[in-house]
């Protein structure tokens, strides 16, 4: 435990952590940070570092978690009473009234821990909500409880609606004592200016493959990883880790595939009907499995792009054009509003059949 502790525990991003190292040396922690950066590379888990870290009863000489103080410790089993997350809630939460026996007790708790990216899209509300705001600022005349510095910290940040955002934002300017914000979001430009306006920014690029296969290595057990396979995922992560642990069931893998291979045979035929039918199909995948459908095409695209990049140009810019296509369409899709996911798919696959070098 002691050895994966506070920013020990965060893989590369080092331009990230030193800066956050140097302003707990010289005090000046900002109250309100943004986070930014593609998803799956370890922000919230900087977060939590950072965390733990400020609240360490024994900070080590060079200024990073003991790892092993109950603060620490609490904070790692996301048990600490000044970590606050705010998330996405279930759309179907389990009852605390039904906690009584064992095994809810257990469901619950895996609940708590697990992966968020590990829950289905269609059992998670759309957006952080009112009431959640709400409810948090209920809590933040009083003083931290057990820490010297209590955190907020916001995964997926840009789910706040702008009614969410708008009753926060008076909390942000003027954040109440020893209470630090962590806004975390793989899409920045969704949030309100206003929000943006008042945070520091931190930004998080991809990670390198030896990362990514660290992070896979060290939480093998806890993640459901199968050690023979990391490099495979991490070649399919892209510098990601959330992005690679999508990879990780190979039976979904061949699902998505097929699926990949089903929109290169359509267009290859280029009879409208089977649009139809793909988009139909497209609707029923869970949003996991459709954005890395997609991830799979923009990829296939643009190898084909690049092995004919001098032999036929023409060729060549066709996939690049329609990597582009793709990328455009899982930008739509990520777009916060709820788009109709068959008629964008079919969209897609009619411009993936004009696109012209
Ligand atoms: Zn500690």
């Amino acid at each position: 435990m002691a050895g994966l502790a506070g920013f020990r525990s965060v893989r590369g991003h080092d331009a990230a952590v030193s800066l956050l190292r140097r302003a707990i040396a010289n005090d000046r922690v900002s109250s309100v940070y943004l986070f930014a950066g593609p998803a799956g590379v370890g922000k919230d888990r900087l977060a939590h570092a950072l965390a733990q870290t400020m609240n360490c009863r024994a900070r080590t000489d060079d200024g990073d978690a003991c790892g092993a103080c109950e603060i620490c410790l609490k904070t790692a089993r996301a048990m600490h009473p000044d970590v606050i997350v705010l998330q996405r809630e279930l759309k179907d939460p389990p009852k605390d009234a039904a906690r009584d026996n064992a095994r809810d007790r257990a469901e619950a708790e895996a609940l708590r821990t697990r992966r968020r990216e590990e829950i289905p899209e269609a059992d998670l509300r759309q957006n952080i909500t009112v009431e959640q705001i709400e409810e948090l600022l209920t809590r933040m005349p009083f003083r931290p409880h057990e820490g010297a510095t209590r955190w907020v910290i916001f995964r997926e940040a840009d789910r706040l609606l702008p009614a969410a955002a708008n009753k926060l934002l008076k909390t942000l300017e003027e954040p109440p004592r020893d209470t630090h914000f962590v806004l975390v979001t793989a899409r920045p430009s969704a949030l309100l200016t206003t929000i943006r306006s008042r945070c520091q920014t931190v930004r998080f690029g991809l990670l390198a493959p030896d990362d990514v296969a660290a992070v896979l290595r060290d939480g093998a057990e806890s993640l459901s990883v199968d050690p023979a396979h990391i490099d495979d995922l991490v070649a399919l992560g892209d510098g990601s880790v959330g992005r690679a642990l999508e990879f990780r069931d190979r039976e979904a893998h061949k699902a998505r595939q097929a699926m990949v291979d089903e929109v290169l045979n359509a267009l290859r035929a280029g009879s409208p009907g089977v649009y139809v039918t793909l988009g139909e199909r497209a609707k029923e995948l869970d949003r996991h499995d459709l954005d890395t459908v997609l991830l799979l095409l923009q990829r296939y695209f643009r190898h084909e792009a690049l092995q004919h990049a001098s032999a036929r140009p023409r060729q060549a810019a066709v996939n690049a054009a329609r990597a582009d296509i793709v990328r455009d369409t899982q930008s739509l899709l990520d777009g916060g509003a709820t788009p109709n996911v068959q008629l964008v798919l079919q969209a897609m696959l009619v411009r993936l059949r004009e696109a012209r070098a």
